[in-house]
């Protein structure tokens, strides 16, 4: 798995602190921005954000490219409808040699693994098979959930903070998690004041799960990410 922020908002921090207080204020978002620094547009963005008006972080968006990930993730992934999505097609790309994501859980028994690895093994020699007498975009239906693929996906700031809500949590699927983790750790490097406080519930407070609650804080892991 390979998570890299592509490109980002450029000074996203001050351009959202300018279009936030261009709402209080005669002049306008351009002149704003010329006369905020850094530190002032940290201290707007936890102010503004602090008191719920989270639309002024929509103006800065994050593009990231997401590696070599099954497609059981990026079913999950695409489920999130305010961002925009590129993915390698399964019609345009030979995929005959086997490329998959093996689960911890399965990799850690060998028995489990053989099975598994066996039947990965069948599902592309069936492939490779059908790939000679149908086109990719029928042969592709043999392929498993498990089978890598690369996403290019953009999200606004916004966005990501409800992303990594439900993603960073421990209830979320192990995969997903680790890329919403990883993305998180980027964006908190460039953005530190848009993102600071991002991540499931429990990192600003009581867990939100109720009954289904993990009981166990990701407060501290969270805050330590460089
Ligand atoms: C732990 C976990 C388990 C899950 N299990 C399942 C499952 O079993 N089955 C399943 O189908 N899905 C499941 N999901 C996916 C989940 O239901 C959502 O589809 C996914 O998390 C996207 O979240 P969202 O709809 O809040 O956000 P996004 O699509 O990212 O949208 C962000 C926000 O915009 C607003 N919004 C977006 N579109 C609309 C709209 N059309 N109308 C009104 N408001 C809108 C909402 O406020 C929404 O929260 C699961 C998700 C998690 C985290």
């Amino acid at each position: 798995m390979k998570v890299t922020l592509l490109s980002y908002t450029k000074d996203a921090e001050r351009l959202c602190a300018a279009a936030a207080r261009s709402c209080y204020s005669k002049k306008g978002a351009s002149k704003l921005l010329e006369e905020i620094d850094e530190e002032r547009a940290g201290k707007a963005i936890s102010d503004i954000t602090g008191m719920g008006h989270h639309s002024v972080i929509e103006h800065a968006s994050y593009t990231f490219s997401i590696e070599g990930v099954s497609r059981a993730l990026t079913h999950q992934l695409v489920r999130h409808r305010i961002a925009s999505f590129s993915q390698q097609s399964q019609r345009y790309v030979s995929l005959k040699e086997a490329a998959f994501v093996t689960p911890p859980s399965i990799a850690e028994d060998d028995e489990l693994k053989s099975e598994f690895d066996e039947m990965m093994a069948k599902a592309w020699e069936c492939y490779r098979k059908l790939s000679e007498k149908v086109p990719a975009e029928d042969a592709r239906y043999v392929l498993p959930n498990a089978c890598t693929t690369n996403i290019t996906v953009t999200m606004n700031a916004r966005e990501l903070w409800h992303f990594f809500c439900l993603r960073c949590c421990r209830r979320a699927q192990w995969e997903l998690r680790e890329v919403a983790d990883e993305m998180l750790r980027q964006v908190k490097r460039v953005s530190p004041s848009i993102f600071s406080g991002a991540g499931p519930g429990c990192v600003r407070g009581p867990c939100p799960e109720g009954k289904m609650t993990c009981g166990k804080s990701r407060r501290q892991e969270l805050k330590s990410l460089k």
